[in-house]
């Protein structure tokens, strides 16, 4: 199974769609959930108490996340050393790469699978997450590549606000070439907020995004001729899915494959849950086979799409902080990205056949970050 341990809440960049928003918000959540206000902002949970947890999981994957989880580097330190008993025991992290040039190489190297938060170009980067984040992250990348780190590094987007998304992608794409990232993956910034939200706004978007996003996959489809897989997560992990012929769970393994360690010792479904008891399943002290599962939100189960969508974000469709047809819009992408992919499967199974690709080109490892429904 994969654990997320969220080392503090705080974090070293005020991003727009993160800090700016939650600096805007008001709305009755409170009203309707309730929160744990009293949570420590920094893990105080004991490595030896995480060490028991995972022991009696027989393949743990610990994923360091935060807020930004290089504000708390000893800790990194201290969980890399004390865990390294723990049998089959991976790492990974989330981190928006501004302190990676400060962790020790031999500790990074430990971490096999880093996810780094970046939006695409310099402009837009530095527009979402302040000036010269763009810089410093690239640079970082630079500096830890050639102090010998090769394990995947994702480039983590969150699309927020401008839709043009094959235009961002097609860049990263360059750092991908110069060996920097080794994938990417994007997440669409809806339903989070109740502040952002405007109809007409978000309707222009999605339509946007989405004739952006068939772009990007036709390139991509493109490319699968020439032989080239490109490692873009929402298009290899729902071409995986349908290949499989598996019933979808929530793609991002929230709840069922994927739990998060509060700051407090907690097992929570999602890591932006963090301070909600009624999404808790159970605590460092349960067994990982008797963690409770959370399914998709009630509204999905009459959803014909639910068997590849698997219910999509478990938070925005639990909280519901926009209303039933902002709700709708959100869905309406997710649907016209299943049937984009599924449109194709076709000549990709003959790719295969063909030999050009291989069946294999589209594993991935599950449930580490990549939602894979945007
Ligand atoms: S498209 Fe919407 S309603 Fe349907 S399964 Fe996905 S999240 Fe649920």
């Amino acid at each position: 199974m994969h654990y997320h341990i969220i080392l503090t809440e705080l974090c070293n960049s005020q991003c727009r769609y993160c800090y700016g928003k939650s600096m805007r918000e008001e709305n009755d959540l409170n009203k309707r959930f309730k929160f744990d206000f009293d949570a420590p902002y920094i893990s105080s949970v004991s490595v030896e108490k995480v060490k028991e947890f995972l022991k009696r999981d027989k393949e743990p994957t610990l994923i360091f996340y935060g807020g930004e989880p290089l504000l708390q580097m000893r800790r990194v330190k201290e969980l890399i050393d004390g865990l390294k008993d723990v049998p089959n025991i991976q790492f990974r992290m989330q981190t928006n790469g501004k302190l990676l040039d400060k962790l020790d190489i031999e500790y990074l190297k430990k971490i096999g699978k880093i996810l780094v938060s970046i939006d695409g170009k310099r402009e837009l980067t530095d527009f979402n997450k302040g000036e010269g984040t763009y810089d410093k992250v690239v640079g970082n990348l630079r500096l830890i590549r050639k102090r010998g780190y090769d394990g995947e590094i994702v480039a983590r987007m969150c699309i927020s606000e401008f839709p043009d998304l094959n235009e961002q992608v097609r860049h990263l794409l360059e750092l991908i070439d110069e060996g920097l990232f080794s994938s990417i993956h994007w997440q669409l910034d809806l339903g989070f907020y109740s502040c952002d939200y405007d109809f007409e706004r978000v309707k222009e978007f999605i339509e946007d995004y989405n004739v952006s996003l068939k772009k990007l996959f036709e390139w991509w489809i493109g490319e699968l001729y020439l032989g080239r897989v490109w490692k873009l997560y929402p298009f290899i992990g729902m071409v995986e899915h349908l290949f499989s012929g598996r019933e979808a769970k929530l793609m991002c393994g929230a709840g069922h494959s994927n739990w998060t360690i509060t700051t407090d010792g907690n097992l929570v479904a999602c890591p932006i849950m963090g301070c909600m008891p009624d999404f808790y399943c159970g605590n460092l002290d349960s067994s990982p086979s008797e963690l409770r599962e959370i399914a998709p939100v009630s509204k999905c189960a009459s959803c014909k799409y639910l068997s590849d969508c698997g219910g999509r974000c478990l938070y925005v469709n639990s909280v519901e902080l926009w209303p039933p047809e902002g709700m709708d819009l959100i869905c309406s992408t997710a649907k016209f990205y299943i049937d984009l992919v599924k449109s194709r499967m076709g000549e990709i199974r003959l790719l295969i056949e063909s030999g050009a690709i291989g069946e294999k080109d589209f594993e991935y490892e599950k449930y580490f970050g990549p939602e894979i429904v945007p």
